[in-house]
C-alpha cells in the first residue's frame, strides 16, 4: 500500500492504522469520520470534501438528525449514510475550537474519538477511518492533537465488540510524520507484548 506509514497491532489483533498523504473520501473502510461542525450542516475542510463526495443524501440525514436532536455539541458523534461514498456510513464528529488549550479542549477532542468508535461499534460497523480532528479551521496544534487522537484510539480499542480497524488519514507528509512520533512514543508506553509498532520508513 504506497501511503501506508504505520500500523500498531495489538495482542486481541486489532489494528490503528495511519495512512497518508491520502483523501478520506476515497477510504474502504465500512464508514468514514468527518470533521463536522454543530450544525451538521455541512462547511469547509474535510467537510466539504465529504458531502461533495458523497452527494446530498448525507445533509438529508443530517437534517433530520439536528431536527430531532438539535445542533451537535463537541465531543459527540452520530452516523449518516454515506450516499455516494465507497464508506457506507458517515460518523460526524465536532471536534472542539483550539482556544489556548485551557478550555478542556484535550478533553473535547478525545470526546470525538472514543464517541466515534463508539457510535460506529453500535451499528456493528468493523471498520472506521479518521481524518486529523480540530486540526485545519479549528486550529488544534498537530503535535498536541495526534498524541491525543492515537492515545484516544488506544484506550477505545479494547472495549469494542465489531470494530477491529482504525484508520488515522493524514493530508499532508508533515502530519503522518507527526502522527507516526506520536504513535511510536505511545506504543513504547504500553506493556511489553501488548502491541507490535511497524512503520514504513
Ligand atoms: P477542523 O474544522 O476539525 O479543523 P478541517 O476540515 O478544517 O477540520 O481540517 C481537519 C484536517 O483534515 C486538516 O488536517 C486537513 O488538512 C485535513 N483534510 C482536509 N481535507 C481532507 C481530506 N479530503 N481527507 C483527509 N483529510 C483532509
Amino acid at each position: 500500500m504506497s501511503d501506508y506509514v504505520a500500523r500498531l497491532t495489538f495482542a486481541n489483533g486489532k489494528t490503528l492504522e495511519l495512512v497518508g498523504p491520502a483523501d478520506i473520501t476515497k477510504e474502504t473502510t465500512e464508514a468514514i469520520v468527518n470533521a463536522a461542525n454543530s450544525s451538521l450542516l455541512g462547511g469547509g475542510g474535510v467537510d466539504g470534501a465529504i458531502h461533495r463526495a458523497g452527494g446530498p443524501s448525507i445533509l438529508a440525514d443530517c437534517r433530520r438528525i439536528v431536527a430531532k436532536i438539535g445542533t451537535l455539541p463537541a465531543g459527540k458523534a452520530v452516523i449518516t449514510t454515506g450516499g455516494r461514498l465507497a464508506a457506507e456510513h458517515v460518523v460526524h464528529t465536532v471536534g472542539p475550537i483550539y482556544r489556548g488549550g485551557k478550555q478542556r479542549e484535550a478533553e473535547t477532542l478525545a470526546s470525538c474519538y472514543r464517541e466515534s468508535i463508539r457510535v460506529a461499534d453500535d451499528h456493528a460497523i468493523h471498520s472506521l477511518a479518521f481524518p486529523s480532528i480540530s486540526t485545519g479551521a479549528y486550529g488544534y496544534p498537530i503535535h498536541e492533537a495526534a498524541a491525543i487522537a492515537i492515545k484516544a484510539v488506544i484506550d477505545s480499542l479494547p472495549d469494542t465488540n465489531h470494530v477491529q480497524l482504525v484508520r488515522l488519514v493524514l493530508f499532508d507528509i508533515a502530519d503522518c510524520k507527526m502522527y507516526e512520533r506520536a504513535a511510536e512514543k505511545l506504543s513504547r508506553e504500553l506493556p511489553e507484548n501488548s502491541v507490535t509498532f511497524e512503520n514504513a520508513s
